[in-house]
Formats: structure tokens, sequence, C-alpha cells
């Protein structure tokens, strides 16, 4: 019998790292099968593993949560793995891009170029005349944005299609990255709206709506829910005023999920009946406009794994250090270097041991001390050979992380 007969995983209702499923011998399961299994079929350690039933599950529940009409789309800077984007690209009603290169691999996904948008600043001339040829939505960030599509749109005769990207007049609350808010690179300030709005009219470029994204890594519903409520009065206030067309409010991703054991998991519920509240207000006097809400992190986060072996296990004055074969090199946020204020560390475990049986520091190969994947955790004993595993790895891992630094070879992928 194979693993996977052995083993029904029930749906898991918060879907987070603490009810990964485990086997008989304390394996965890990643698409129903043993870990060390799909490691070696993975082509071995270092690895990143994603569990395509996680990334489905994850979005069934947000849809059967939200009215349709609200829109869920993926954010595919968060994991860029093009199978994971094809995966993603089937459950979803829309991707956002921010580079030539996601814009192939969105594209090459089989999602339809009129629910591709791409957002960003300082977009290249190359990434415009791409996204044009492409037919695909451009959130405009400012008025050289607006020039140069409109050159393209003189050119071809065919008129570019923008959104508006806005810097909000406030910023959000609690939030691990800021988006928006004082001064920002992303998008045009509030007030230049008006005059932006003017030029894209005089330019004859077509206008469908705005997009507002407050920041990300947000694990408070109080301060998302106002966030939106607040930019979704914006926006209704410039359509109205201006007298523009409003066929799209993206409301932007941000939706945070816990990285270590000491985080709340945001409380998702209220966050989304909110949006079903405020997509019937915008509906009632818009019967055209879509609200979008663009997820990263959120979407593909808990489903994917980090996968090293332990190379050298090593006592240091009484402390345990488990020197393994994968680090900061290849998943950067684990080792508390992107973007984090203070360092903690991600949930860790050794595959196929009773847990918490000591205290372990695990690193990598690098020859730094940045380069700590889990600084003193409580962990099941290891010894040279057993996989560690990185829980919440999902999203801004392999291609968030600085993999040449030192030389080593790739991580491998794969999506089980
Ligand atoms: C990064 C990004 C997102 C996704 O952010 P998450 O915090 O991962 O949800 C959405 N939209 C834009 C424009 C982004 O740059």
């Amino acid at each position: 019998m194979k693993a996977a007969d052995a083993v029904s995983s029930p749906p898991s209702e918060s879907g987070t790292w603490s009810d990964w499923p485990q086997d008989t011998r304390g394996e965890f399961l990643v698409g129903g099968q043993p870990l060390s299994q799909v490691v070696d079929a993975a082509g071995g350690t270092p690895c990143y593993l994603y569990d395509r039933q996680r990334l489905t599950d994850r979005v069934r529940r947000l849809r059967g949560a939200l009215s349709p009409a609200v829109r869920i789309h993926y954010a595919i800077k968060a994991n860029p793995m093009p199978a994971l984007v094809c995966h993603m690209a089937r459950l979803v009603d829309g991707l956002d891009v921010a580079s030539s290169g996601e814009l192939r691999v969105a594209l090459d996904s089989g999602m339809a170029p009129e629910h591709i948008s791409f957002a960003g600043p300082g977009k290249g001339e190359h990434e415009l005349k791409q996204a044009h040829a492409a037919g695909i939505l451009v959130n405009v960030e400012s008025f050289r944005d607006v020039r140069l599509l409109a050159a393209l749109s003189r050119a071809t005769g065919r008129p570019a299609r923008v959104a508006i990207r806005a810097n909000l007049p406030f910023s959000l609350r609690a939030s691990g990255m800021k988006m928006t808010g004082g001064a920002q690179q992303f998008g045009v300030d509030a007030e230049q709206v008006p005059e932006l709005v003017a030029e894209i009219q005089r330019a004859g470029l077509t206008l469908e709506g705005f997009h507002l994204f407050a920041g990300s890594q947000n694990l408070r519903a109080d301060a998302i829910i106002e966030a939106q409520a607040r930019s979704c009065e914006l926006a209704l206030e410039w359509t109205e005023k201006l007298k523009v067309p409003l066929r799209s409010l993206n409301l932007g991703g941000g939706f945070g999920i816990p990285h270590t054991p000491s985080d709340k998991p945001l409380e998702v519920g209220p966050v989304l009946e909110h949006l079903n509240t405020l997509a019937g207000r915008v509906r009632a006097e818009r019967p055209e406009t879509e609200v979008v809400i663009e997820l990263g992190r959120y979407l593909v986060g808990e489903a994917g794994l980090y996968v090293c072996r332990v190379l050298d296990r090593k006592l240091s004055r009484e402390q345990v250090f488990l020197v393994t074969d994968g680090g900061m090199h290849q998943h950067l946020a684990a080792s508390g270097n992107f973007g984090q204020v203070i360092r903690k560390n991600y949930p860790v475990a050794v595959n196929g041991a009773p847990t918490e049986a000591e205290v372990a520091s695990v690193v990598g190969p690098l020859c730094t001390p940045l380069d700590l994947l889990a600084d003193k955790a409580r962990l099941g004993a290891a010894k040279e050979g057993d996989l560690v595993v990185v829980f919440q790895s999902g999203a801004y891992g392999r291609t968030a992380s600085p993999r040449d630094f030192l030389g080593h070879p790739e991580p491998r992928e794969a999506l089980v």
C-alpha cells in the first residue's frame, strides 16, 4: 500500500504549520507522501516543496466566504515558480505581475491577458511595450508611465489599458511593510490623481479604475478593514468627482500569515465579511465594478516547506548546532534578514523525530553568523542525515534570497 493511501489527511481548518500532517513514524506528509520520499523524488536537499492540495484548499476557503463580486488575484512575486503559477491560474480570477519575467510566466500559465495586471515603480520601456502588446492592465504609478504608454498607443492605434495606483493620504496600521502613506516610491500621491486622470484622458488611454495597496504582512483584521474601507471611499469619491469609469477597484494584498510560533494568525473571517459588504455597496452604485484583492503571501506561504539535511551535529560549549546543507542564501526570510525588525525563529522541526527533545540552533554552510535558520529552537533530537523542515516557506522564499552568495548550488523546487 502506498503511503498516500495509508494516510488520509483531513482538510485542515486553520491550514497553518501546526496542523501539518505526519505519518505514524513522525514523517511529515507532502501531497500525502512521506517527506523523505518526496525529497528524493525532488532530487535531494536543499529544496522547497509546495503542497498542491493546501494551495487549492486555501483559495477554495476564501472563495467560499467571498461574494462573487470580489475577485481573487494572485500576486506572482510571492512565488513565481512556473508550475505553481499554472496551478494558481486555474484557481484564481487573475494574476498580478511586477516584471517582464513574471509577465512571461503569467502569460504562459494560460490566464487570459484581460485578467493580468502589472504594478511596480520604475517599469522599463521594454516592459511597458510587452505589457501593452499583451493587452494586460497596467497600474500606472507616475506621469512617465502614462507618457510612455501614450506613445505606444499612438504608434499601434491600440489604447493601453490602465488603472491608477495611488499613494494614499493615510498609512496602514500594524503592517510588516508599509506601501502607502507619507512619501513613497509607489503610486502617485493622492493629491495628483486628478491631474493624472486628465493626462490619461488627453492621451486617449482606457482608464479602468484604481489600485490602492496599503501594506504587506498584516496580521490585524481591524487594520486591514480600516485601510480597505478608506481606500474604497476614496476610489468612489474620485470616480464620482472626476467622472471616470470604475471597472476595477483593486484593494491590494497584504493579508499576513504567522511566521513565528508567537505570531497570532490573522482572523480572516471579519476581513472577508467586510469585503462582501464593501463590494455590495460599490455594486449598488456601480454594477460594472469588480472589487479585486491581490494576495501573495496569504495564498501560498503556508503551503510551502523548505527542507535541508543535517551535515554535521556540533556541540559548542554545551550548545547544539545542526549544520545543514541549506541556509540564509536560499531562505533569507527564515534567517530574519528580509525586512524583519526583530529576528524570530520560523517554525522548524526535525522530520521523523519526537517533538521538542532538545534545544538546538539550525545553521547553514556559509561563513557568516547571519547564516542562522533557527536560534536555540526546541526540536526533536537530530542526527547526521536527518531532514530539517522550515514551515511557512511558500512565499518570499527561493526568489527572495541571495542565492549566489558563496556559490552553492541552487535549491531544488517541487510542486507535490
Ligand atoms: C507584493 C505585492 C502584492 C502581494 O503582497 P502580499 O503581502 O504578498 O499579499 C500585491 N500587490 C502588489 C502590487 C505587490 O507589489
